[in-house]
């Protein structure tokens, strides 16, 4: 399992620097998440002011 941001992401850029592994990064269409990288700690989804972090 990890974590996993969606199309509702705005590209505000608050999660990236709060992951404790620099999982997240910028993509092309949203900002990413790297599922092999993340370590499931859920740091990141309660930052979102959109709730596009979502454990899958
Ligand atoms: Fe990074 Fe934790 Fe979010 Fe995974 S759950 S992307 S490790 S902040
Ligand atoms: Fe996207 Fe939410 Fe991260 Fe902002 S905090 S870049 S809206 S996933």
């Amino acid at each position: 399992m990890a974590y996993k941001i969606t199309d509702e992401c705005i590209s505000c850029g608050a999660c990236a620097g709060g992951c404790p592994v620099e999982a997240i990064s910028e993509g092309d269409e949203h900002y990413v998440i790297d599922a092999d990288a993340c370590i499931d700690c859920g740091a990141c989804a309660g930052g979102c002011p959109v709730e596009a972090i979502v454990a899958e």
